[in-house]
């Protein structure tokens, strides 16, 4: 078989409009060969779907991977425009001069924006069909948080979503988009019929293991065959605050129309049923507290983990809101652990002075939804330091080198609470935290800004049902009412209620 040539390239970003703007030294950006030899290295930084998708064409045979640019970062805010416009012309300029190709690949996230524009990976997918023709097979792979515009259906042949949240199938996905690809190199051509539906789902609505969403993907899954090629059931980042936003259903046929869109309509028409389904039903702060204080002195009781979702750094939390670190100090909870708060003061002021030292801290937070964004605690004594840099030891992104910064452990009272300079996605992992002399299973309350990746992290140390979704201010808060919303299409469920709305047909 003649060698079949693939560029790879790609940008990754889950933007939430209220965040502050992703500029692009925050981005990772691997040029050229650095792309395969990363991925070929024994630790590699790319997320797995790019790893996953060249061990799929390593397995469909002779291939040579043409690698252009890939521009990664997590979560954040809007992009740099300037930059993610630069990028799209890079990526073009290179694909044009390595043509003809075979295919192209796409590592995509699918929920970016930039400063200006509220579809950049649109722009890209039409880019890079223009340059390579209609042709010539094009894959990608984006995350299910992603906002699925017209554009992007029209512009690559098939899209590839993730099935489970948390993202513990990115590798899979990656294999999926190249057994896809090996088909189409094999002479099939794709037909792909879609759907939005005027749904914004609460993302704690969103976890895979059960419930409406994991019912939605458990059936696609159930219907693929000879005939149905993919199903992507996209539920799209509400913080993006676009007007492609809503759940996307994506079904990829591979050669029958009908068959494409009589499962598209059917799982749509599913979803729509079972929208009621998809809401917040979280646990008040109060609340929470007084789990905490129950925690901390029934010592043969489970400990707790809590999720504070309103500053939730996976999908644009700043990493600093105050609200359950006020709270549970005030309440004298015992056995308490703050997994992050971003304050690159207090990191500095905790190296410079030293463990054991002790000193009175301002903390520093996130100023959404409170005039006076500071809390003070008399006496904080430094426990112990770390420089911030590792790899993720445990979960979907096991490998994944992370720099926060110069990092500390500060001790308040009965409280523990690791202070970072800057603010990684996943954050913090167990064996950073023993590192950092912390006995996990000594811990009674632990305190996440996360929504959903510590519970494939954390899995180990805490019982599922121990883990709270807390009720928490701020630019992340589940409770989508809250918001106040510029581009989303209205009417839409469940910001509001009362609507008449029937799945189109084809
Ligand atoms: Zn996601």
């Amino acid at each position: 078989m003649k060698t079949k040539k693939i560029a790879i390239l790609g940008m990754f970003l889950e933007s939430n409009r209220h965040s502050p703007i992703v500029t692009r030294e925050k981005f990772r950006v691997f040029e050229g060969e650095a792309i395969t030899l990363d991925v070929r290295s024994d630790s590699p930084d790319l997320v797995k779907e790019v790893i996953g998708f060249f061990h799929g064409m390593d397995f469909n045979g002779n291939w040579e991977p043409i690698p252009l640019l890939i521009a990664h970062r997590g979560a954040g805010g809007p992009a740099d425009a300037v930059f993610i416009r630069e990028t799209i012309e890079k990526i073009c300029h290179g694909l044009t001069n390595v043509l003809p190709l075979d295919g192209v690949y796409i590592l995509n996230h699918g929920a970016m924006i930039t400063t200006e524009d509220e579809d950049p990976d649109g722009e890209l997918y039409e880019a890079v069909r223009n340059i390579v023709g209609s042709k010539t097979p094009v894959v990608t792979t984006i995350d299910l948080h992603a906002n699925i515009s017209q554009r992007m259906v029209d512009n690559a042949d098939v899209i590839v979503s993730y099935r489970t949240d948390p993202h513990v199938d990115q590798y899979d996905c990656g294999r999926e988009a190249a057994a896809i690809l090996g088909e189409m190199l094999e002479g099939i051509r794709p037909v792909v019929r879609n759907i939005r539906l005027p749904i914004v789902p609460p993302n704690v609505s969103l976890l895979t293991d059960s419930g409406p969403y994991g019912d939605l993907i458990k059936y696609g899954q159930s219907q693929l065959g000879s005939e149905i090629l993919n199903v992507s059931v996209v539920a799209g980042f509400a913080y993006s605050d676009t007007s492609k936003n809503g759940l996307h259903v994506i079904v990829a046929a591979r050669e029958n129309s009908e068959a494409a869109e009589r499962l598209c309509f059917d799982i749509a028409q599913k979803a729509w049923a079972d929208r009621e389904r998809f809401m917040w039903n979280l646990t008040s702060i109060e609340k929470a507290v007084e789990m905490a204080l129950v925690a901390g002195e029934d010592l043969s009781g489970k400990p707790l983990l809590l999720a504070d979702l309103g500053d939730n750094i996976g999908a644009g939390g700043t990493g600093n809101t105050l609200w359950m670190l006020e709270a549970l100090y005030r309440s004298g909870a015992k056995g308490v652990l703050i997994g992050s708060f971003c304050d690159p003061n207090l990191a500095t002021r905790a190296h410079e002075a030293g463990i054991g030292a002790s000193f009175k801290a301002l903390f520093q937070g996130d100023d959404w939804d409170r005039p006076d964004p500071h809390f003070a605690v008399d006496r904080v004594r430094v426990k112990s330091l770390h420089p911030g840099k590792f790899r993720i030891s445990r979960g979907p992104l096991t490998g994944i080198p992370v720099d926060a910064g110069p990092i500390c452990l500060l001790q308040l009272g009965d409280m523990m609470v690791l202070v970072t300079t800057s603010r990684p996605i996943v954050w913090p992992d167990p064996i950073l935290l023993e590192t950092m002399g912390l006995e996990i299973r000594e811990i009674r309350t632990l305190v996440l800004k996360c929504r959903s990746n510590y519970r494939a992290v954390f899995d180990k140390y805490f019982d599922q049902e121990m883990m709270i979704e807390v009720d928490t201010p701020g630019r992340t808060s589940p409770v989508l009412t809250r918001h106040s919303w510029k581009f989303l299409p209205r009417p839409v469920f469940p910001i509001d209620r009362d609507f008449e709305w029937s799945v189109p047909k084809f």
